[in-house]
């Protein structure tokens, strides 16, 4: 092969693989999620007040005041709006801060965005499928990640192993 050919061979190698790659990314989150849309009324209908005001307002429930701080078990967290499966119960961790932590979500499950309520920016993340608020991630997590996700325990439900 002459090292011009092996040179036009090798880019076309290389585009293919970046096409595969940035498909398999623009593709894989819709494709595996479908995203739950409802209105107002209808969330409010199939939720607790506690549920509605965290998930559909960004409401914080009061620190220690989850039964899922305490919740060592083997299993599942879903979103409590939708079922979703969030965190797997090998990266919860006591953080201290009364709100169940993790150090990473199950991957694709959340989105972020930026949030000003407060004087400094901090990244809110909510369920891919349903758009319900969760929590914040802050960067003092444990290792590996160094990742925090707090989480309002209302807007979980467990799910034993
Ligand atoms: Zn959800």
């Amino acid at each position: 092969m002459s090292r011009r050919r092996f040179l036009v061979r090798s880019l076309a190698l290389a585009s293919a693989a970046a096409a595969r790659l940035s498909l398999a990314a623009a593709v894989a989150p819709t494709a595996a999620i479908v995203p739950v849309v409802r209105s107002e009324e209808e969330w409010k209908k199939r939720l607790t007040p506690a549920q509605f005001s965290v998930l559909r307002h960004e409401g914080t429930e009061r620190p220690f005041s989850s039964p899922l701080n305490d919740e060592k078990r083997n299993g599942t967290f879903t979103c409590a709006g939708c079922d979703l499966p969030l965190f797997e119960s090998r990266t919860k961790y006591d953080s201290g801060t009364g709100w169940p932590s993790f150090w990473d979500c199950i991957a694709g499950r959340v989105a972020t965005k930026v949030d000003y309520r407060l004087v400094w920016p901090r990244t809110e993340y909510h369920c891919a499928r349903c758009g319900g608020h969760q929590g914040h991630v802050f960067d003092d997590g444990p290792k590996p990640t160094g990742l925090r996700y707090c989480n309002n325990g209302v807007a979980l439900k467990f799910v034993p192993a």
